[in-house]
């Protein structure tokens, strides 16, 4: 699964910097990057997300163009391949923010976003896992609130007119109850993005990101003058220390500088940048390649 992520996420940061290559917005390269992370099975968004308490998926996505701060979500979807694009959507086509549930599957009808039978989205790996985990007695709190790895996804992008984007992307955390929404879908929780200071995605235990406003946080501290390492390091600290949270974060400022870190024990991450191509998986390793365009 670590090496599936590995090349995941290496495969997501080579499509998204294409994009930016050919002259597209930070905007397309985060949607782009996302949606690759959807369609591959490794990770906990689009298909291979995790099962809520009922078993099934319900899927959460976010996406944020720090131009303007336009952002868009849904939430509880169930039968979206690419949640990411319907949260795009949502952002450019509606006067809302976010759109959930029954509502964000009319709104999908309404501009052709496609639908898919919701078991496509469901993997045998993870319907086995699912039915293991019934077989535990654990209260949903605890069950939530581990240093597990986390496979939410998510992208964020300077382009070449200096503008960011963010956008994150997750099937939520497995056994969740029915209806349960976390921090990927909320502004300022699971992602944020202003040209004025930067773009951040995170990942982790949605309840907690969401008391600490983990994004926004993360994006003040840096607007104060500290680096996005001291920035991300400080706030996922503050997170451990208040609310006893595990998180990830991956971040990159106006001026180009970018950070991926976590507390979980692993988080895949990859940057491209230049003609490098940086990717990792445990807090100690980085391996840094040529990209191949
Ligand atoms: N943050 C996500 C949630 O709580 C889960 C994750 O990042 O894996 O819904």
């Amino acid at each position: 699964m670590s090496e599936a992520c590995a090349n995941g996420v290496k495969t997501a940061a080579v499509g998204a910097f294409r994009v930016l290559k050919r002259g597209g917005t930070a905007l397309d390269a985060v949607e782009t990057a996302v949606r690759a992370l959807e369609d591959d099975p490794a990770f906990d968004a689009g298909r291979g997300s995790v099962l809520n308490a009922g078993g099934e998926v319900e899927l959460d996505a976010v996406v944020m163009d720090g131009r303007t701060l336009a952002a868009g979500a849904v939430s509880c979807v169930r039968n979206i391949a690419n949640p990411v694009t319907l949260a795009r959507a949502v952002m450019e086509k509606t006067d809302h923010v976010m759109l959930t549930d029954r509502g964000a599957n009319l709104f999908a009808d309404s501009v052709g976003v496609a639908t898919v039978p919701s078991d496509a989205l469901v993997t045998e790996h993870e319907r086995a896992e699912w039915e293991r985990h019934q077989q535990y007695s654990l209260g949903v709190k605890s069950l939530f609130n581990s240093r597990w790895d986390h496979d939410t996804v998510g992208a964020v992008a300077l382009d070449c007119h200096g503008d960011v984007a963010c956008a994150t992307s997750t099937g939520g955390i497995r056994n969740k109850m029915v209806g349960r929404v976390g921090d990927s879908p909320i502004i300022g929780c699971g992602g944020y993005a202003d040209n004025r200071v930067g773009a951040v995605s995170c990942t982790g235990h949605g309840e907690s990101i969401m008391k600490v406003t983990l994004a926004s946080r993360i994006l003040f501290h840096i607007e104060q003058g500290r680096s996005p390492s001291e920035a991300v390091e400080s706030c996922l600290q503050y997170m451990a220390e208040r609310v006893k949270g595990g998180g990830g974060v991956i971040a990159v400022t106006r001026s180009g500088d970018w950070v991926a870190r976590f507390t979980t024990e692993r988080m895949a991450w990859a940057a491209a940048e230049g003609d490098v191509l940086s990717y990792g998986l445990d807090p100690k390793e980085v391996i840094r390649e040529r990209l191949p365009l």
